[in-house]
């Protein structure tokens, strides 16, 4: 991962969860790292949190559901990596979800990252390096469960986005890959994890137990670095098996 060293890269959703994990992860392997979502308290701390382990980090306000944002994000910048990881749920019988919210879980699920995709491509061809760019989309992507419908098909939406970006992008030396994990214990299902429900779920996990963010930290780097230098348009599985749970 040496060609990570003097890279910069910026982390959407990195106020907590897998997007700090990731900020930190990348400054350990020498990136600077703008860290970007909408808690900037949040982000303070996480950027001091690597500076004081000796990493380069800066933060930007950024919300994936307002360009305004977004393009003050990416002014002037250079960023090699994106990470495309700021996301939500919301969680329900599907036959009672709000119009409102299912909006909401599209817009910053899917068309978040198709904006945070399209300005990082934008600044990449302006600047001629090319770069890498990470969607973290989901087993839910590739899969379902119940009560989940919008960030389902937002997430399936994600690795199909992936694809077609990777194709246009690739005479830029741009590449789009998505990493697709499968239950990670943060804030986004803390309590689903806990409850009834989600002791039986992880119980039919091949591993017999859920992720921990560092589980990601091969499949992120090797994306993210030139060890993935002829991946585009993949999608990478970090389940502990889920996926090919026994019927
Ligand atoms: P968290 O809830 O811990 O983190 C979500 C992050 O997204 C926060 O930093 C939040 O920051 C940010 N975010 C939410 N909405 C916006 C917005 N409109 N603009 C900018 N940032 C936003 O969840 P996770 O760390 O678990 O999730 C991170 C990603 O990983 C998501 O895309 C999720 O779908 C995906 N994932 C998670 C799995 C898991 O099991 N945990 C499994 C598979 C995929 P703020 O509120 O400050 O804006």
């Amino acid at each position: 991962m040496q060609d990570l060293d003097g890279r910069r890269a910026l982390v959407t959703g990195a106020s907590s969860g897998l997007g700090r994990h990731f900020a930190a992860l990348l400054a350990q392997h020498g990136v600077a790292v703008t860290l970007a979502a909408r808690r900037t308290d949040a982000l303070d701390e996480a950027a001091a949190e690597i500076v004081a382990q000796g990493g380069r980090a800066d933060t930007v306000r950024l919300d994936v559901r307002d360009p305004a944002t977004i393009a003050a994000a990416f002014a002037g910048s250079a960023y090699d990596i994106v990470v495309n990881n700021a996301g939500i749920v919301h969680g329900g019988p599907t036959i009672d979800v709000a119009e409102d919210d299912w909006t909401r879980v599209i817009d910053t699920d899917l068309s978040g990252v198709f904006r945070v995709a399209q300005a990082a491509a934008g600044a990449m061809v302006a600047g001629g390096r090319g770069g890498s760019i990470v969607n973290i989309a989901s087993i839910l992507g590739l899969r379902v469960t119940s009560y989940v419908a919008a960030y389902a098909a937002a997430k399936a939406g994600v690795v199909q986005l992936t694809r077609a970006l990777a194709l246009e992008w690739a005479p830029h030396g741009i590449r789009v890959n998505a990493l697709c994990p499968g239950y990670v214990e943060t804030d986004l299902n803390r309590g689903f994890l806990a409850s009834r429900a989600g002791q039986a779920m992880i119980a039919r996990i091949p591993q017999g137990r859920v992720g921990m963010a560092q589980d990601l930290d091969g499949p992120l780097l090797l994306l993210a670095s030139d060890a993935g230098r002829y991946m585009t348009g993949a999608d990478i599985v970090v389940d502990g098996g889920h996926m090919v749970s026994g019927l």
